[in-house]
């Protein structure tokens, strides 16, 4: 048994397939005089060859997935990057081989990322690795992907998205690598194509030979390399139990979402992509409670401009139509890198990011201002600040969003006067001041991912600190309350959107604290709808009280098993 993040829910059985490695190569390989041009020739058609490639699949994509094209799009400027490739062919000139330059110069590149302390670069480091990777396949005249059959699960150190867009075709069921995290594009797109998926596994690629039989389960993170018959029927168990469960949850589609004394709860849809918001009109989900708009453009290498975000969010908004949908403002920095603001922090989870970032760059959140304000004319948009701490963030936004409708009605455009703004409260200080913020907003989120992360000093993405990472810590639950109190007293409305909303063993919990709205992925949704519909409003508030004056997430947690027993 291996061990790893689940990072795309799902279990799966069936034969792995090893991505093969590529040979050590040695940086100085010599060559002689009269092979030197040769050399160069074969650089310069592998990079042709190589964007040819990578030209085609962007247009392959879906217009509407402009996270995707974005990723490739940032791929493709690296591949012709003029400093690089000049450098390698003065390699080469040296009389090095072409093969010698590119691993020379690429692994250069990488070495620098994979030294920074931001866990998003080093990320990036393994995308400049498979660049690197393809050029020598070319060289080589080498297939650039393994061969897989449909259903099998791909073991690799890691995978690029136009590698994920190959083997989703193909119909891949299960992925395990070496590298990556929650927030990775690997991840993203594994958890939009629903691929179970489990990563950063140490060792995976040796560990794992192809031909074994693999049993993995993205829930847990837990793999089982050649199980024996008691383990193989234990996982036809789960299988069936799991299938059983989801034709039944089909069931639910059409059902109210309700306690069961009648307590009305609004259940939304996370979205990073594009096929999120086709899985949340399948499940009948009551809106939209979050995009990130900024996975939309991760990989990209500038802000897009306002005729290309108007696009977007009028598909999106159209999609969810008559529902409504919270487009949050560009949530840059921390753990959402993004290469045009590449900027050195020491610390960058307590750097610029958010709404800092975004006032700064007054003409970035500008058009992304003006892009969303067009995109309202069916009157279904709310907008959303990411990262506030204090009111003038909010009285900033809401004139400079003044500013962009006075323009735009100059300009002849139609909007929605009076498109609701709202702010995520993911900062303790927001929720300390909630009654105050209250007062300049239409609406509050609860990130809790975020919440968690700044209440308890932790970084969300550092695995050593994953046991002190906690959601059920008293402390945040407190602050959650807090926030469901003050917005009660100024009567705007609250959601919650945060991992910890999507945790059926959260949420009794949850409801009881008095949350009416939760903003979840759309693969969890039902699951979350069968969970509420079991729940007596009138019960969970006197639970949530009792919970509130626990003193460790530990007791929370045992209150919580006790209370699924007691059920
Ligand atoms: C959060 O912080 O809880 C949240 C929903 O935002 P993100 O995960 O995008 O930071
Ligand atoms: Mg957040």
């Amino acid at each position: 048994m291996i061990r790893g993040i689940p990072s795309s829910p799902g279990i799966y059985m069936g034969k792995a397939i090893v991505e093969f490695s590529q040979d050590m190569i040695d940086y100085e390989n010599i060559i002689s005089d009269d092979e030197i041009q040769p050399n160069i020739e074969k650089f310069r058609n592998a990079i042709k060859v190589l964007s040819t490639d990578y030209n085609a699949i962007i247009n392959d994509v879906d217009k509407y997935q402009p996270n995707i094209a974005a990723i490739l799009e940032s791929n493709l400027m690296l591949i012709n990057d003029e400093i690089l490739n000049n450098n390698i062919i003065e390699y080469i000139k040296k009389g090095f081989s072409s093969e010698s330059a590119i691993t020379f110069h690429y692994d250069q590149q990488k070495n620098f990322l994979l030294n920074t302390q931001d866990s998003i670069l080093r990320e990036r480091a393994f995308e400049i690795e498979n660049i690197k990777e393809r050029l020598l396949d070319i060289i080589w005249n080498r297939n650039e992907f393994t061969k897989v059959n449909s259903g099998d699960i791909l073991i690799a150190k890691n995978i690029t998205p136009s590698e994920l867009i190959h083997y989703f075709k193909i119909g891949i069921s299960g992925i395990i690598t070496e590298a990556g995290g929650i927030t990775s594009h690997c991840s993203i797109l594994a958890r939009s194509f629903m691929i179970p998926a489990v990563i950063s596994v140490k060792d995976a690629c040796t560990n794992i030979k192809t031909g074994d039989n693999v049993i993995l389960n993205g829930f847990s993170g837990v793999i089982i390399v050649n199980p024996d018959n008691q383990e193989i029927s234990d996982y036809q168990l789960k299988t069936i139990i799991e299938e059983e469960h989801h034709s039944r949850l089909g069931e639910l589609r059409n059902l109210p979402t309700e306690s069961k004394d009648g307590r009305k709860i609004k259940l939304m849809s996370n979205v990073d992509t594009s096929h999120d918001i086709e899985n949340a009109a399948k499940i009948k989900s009551e809106g939209v409670g979050l995009v990130r708009t900024e996975s939309l453009i991760i990989g990209l290498n500038y802000f897009p401009n306002e005729e290309d975000q108007y696009t977007w969010y009028m598909h999106f908004a159209n999609r969810a139509y008559p529902d409504s949908i919270t487009f949050r403002a560009f949530d840059i920095g921390g753990d959402k890198y993004f290469k045009d603001t590449e900027i050195f922090e020491e610390n960058p989870a307590l750097g610029h990011r958010g709404i800092r970032f975004l006032l700064e760059k007054k003409d970035v959140f500008k058009i992304q201002i003006r892009a969303i304000l067009r995109a309202s004319v069916n009157k279904n948009i709310k907008f959303m600040l990411p990262m506030v701490i204090n009111t003038n963030e909010v009285k900033e936004t809401i004139s400079l969003i003044e500013q962009c409708k006075k323009e735009l009605k100059q300009e002849g455009y139609l909007f929605d006067n009076r498109i609701p703004v709202g702010i995520m409260i993911e900062t303790p200080a927001a929720a300390l001041i909630s009654d105050k913020l209250a007062k300049y907003c239409d609406f509050f989120s609860i990130g809790t991912n975020d919440l968690t992360q700044y209440t308890l000093a932790a970084d969300r993405n550092n695995q050593k600190v994953n046991s002190i990472y906690d959601s059920f810590h008293p402390a945040v639950l407190n602050l959650i309350k807090l926030t469901v109190d003050n917005s009660e007293k100024a009567g705007i409305e609250l959601s919650i959107c945060g991992e910890i909303a999507g945790h059926t063993s959260a949420t009794k919990l949850l409801v009881g604290l008095g949350i009416n709205q939760f903003s979840v992925s759309p693969s969890i949704q039902l699951d979350l709808k069968k969970r509420i519909r079991n729940i007596k409003y009138n019960s969970a508030k006197v639970f949530a009280n009792k919970i509130l004056k626990f003193e460790s997430p530990e007791q929370v947690r045992n209150a919580l098993v006790n209370s699924e027993k007691n059920n």
